[in-house]
């Protein structure tokens, strides 16, 4: 957040918000640990907690049951330790050699992703005479990061004798587990149980075994093993248009915004820059304080919608970097009318689906595209 609520309390904060119900994200992180049965719960809450605030909601998390946090950086596992957060937080994104031991002094758990980054998490553990913990990477069908599933077996045997490195856990993770066509996410799945193998052929007790996302955890139960890793789920939005929500999950994000000037556009007198928008008649237009520069999509210039009054209007001419002009054609509105960008407003709604459809990309680019100038205010609603 850019500034302080003790500077800026309620009343003179600005307008455009994000509102964050922590009830429903609760509620959210319950209902997919019912759904999972016996598999732990790894709340995924990279990106600012896909744009709904990193440490209010890992907070909500644990408090709710998760077992662990995942996030992509050292920076976002660092910042969950200052604000006090004691529960495991893996980090899923590669590590630089430089930043084993702020890893180490923050009890956070890596990621190995070869024979040679374990071998440094190591030496570096073994320097500063503290365990390291650890979760395995193994690639089975992403090419991002990870040994090769036909080359793993030289990662897990080297992990048995790094003597200052606890592995905790060993994972994958599904390209399109979200897709209707579940070939690939099979497949991955397969190679992954041949890769665990391993531990069993040994008489070994396997290290807790992940590769479940949103989309294996809606769609693959059989993928769901020791421990899962909803991202997008947790927020109460499906992975994908393809992979409909089948269990009891809502969103929890409300991005609203006021009305802050009304005027009447005369026949032919172009709105915003470019004049990409005109009419052959006047109409009622009103002026919003969000744009580009607050994460709201340039790309919804004379394409996306918002919610006043209960009414779904159009944005007129494209969208400023502070600011979007709606047109409400003969509707009404007032100076300081609520405006809705995504959420509810009486029995209409926005979705991030809908936004992301508008703007021509997906609903986790909508939702962690909101960025910290637009502050953030958290509620508590009880369950239905
Ligand atoms: C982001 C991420 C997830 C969560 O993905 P969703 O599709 O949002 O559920 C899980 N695991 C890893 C490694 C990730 O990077």
């Amino acid at each position: 957040m850019l500034a302080s609520t003790d500077t800026f309390p309620d009343e003179s904060m600005r307008p455009t918000r994000v509102e964050v119900d922590l009830g429903q994200l609760g509620r959210n992180v319950q209902a997919i640990q019912q759904h999972v049965g016996s598999a732990r719960v790894m709340a995924v809450v990279k990106a600012n907690a896909y744009g709904h605030g990193l440490v209010p909601v890992a907070h909500e998390m644990v408090r709710a049951g998760a077992h662990s946090l995942g996030v992509a950086l050292l920076e976002e596992a660092v910042l969950l330790r200052e604000a006090g957060i004691t529960t495991p937080i893996l980090v899923f994104g590669g590590i630089a050699e430089t930043q084993i031991p702020l890893f180490l002094r923050h009890q956070l758990t890596l990621t190995a992703p070869s024979v040679e980054k374990l071998n440094l998490i190591d030496a570096a553990a073994a320097a500063m005479s503290t365990p390291a913990r650890v979760h395995l990477k193994i690639d089975t069908g992403m090419e991002r990061l990870g040994i090769h599933y036909y080359s793993a077996e030289r990662l897990l045997e080297a992990s048995l004798k790094a003597r200052h490195v606890r592995v905790e856990g060993i994972y994958s993770h599904f390209a399109n587990a979200d897709a209707a066509d579940l070939s690939h996410a099979r497949l991955q799945l397969e190679r992954f149980q041949e890769v665990l193998s391993f531990y069993e052929k040994r008489s070994l007790p396997p290290p807790l075994r992940h590769i479940a996302n949103s989309g294996g955890i809606l769609q693959l139960p059989e993928s769901h093993l020791d421990l899962v890793r909803p991202g997008i789920l947790l927020y109460g939005v499906s992975p994908s248009r393809e992979c409909p929500l089948t269990l009891p999950v809502r969103p929890a994000l409300t991005w609203k915004s006021h009305v802050a000037y009304f005027k009447v556009v005369q026949p032919w007198h172009p709105v915003s820059y470019g004049s990409t928008w005109v009419s052959d008649h006047a109409v009622r237009m009103v002026t919003v304080p969000v744009g580009y520069g607050d994460g709201y999509f340039r790309a919804l210039s004379n394409r996306g919608q918002v919610l006043i009054r209960g009414q779904r209007h159009p944005i007129a001419g494209r969208v400023c970097m502070d600011q979007v002009m709606v047109n409400l054609e003969w509707g009404t509105a007032y100076y300081r009318d609520e405006v809705v960008l995504l959420g509810h407003q009486g029995s209409e709604s926005i979705s991030a689906d809908d936004l992301a459809e508008w703007a021509g990309t997906i609903s986790y680019e909508v939702l962690t595209n909101i960025n910290a100038r637009v502050p953030r205010l958290y509620t508590r609603s009880e369950g239905p």
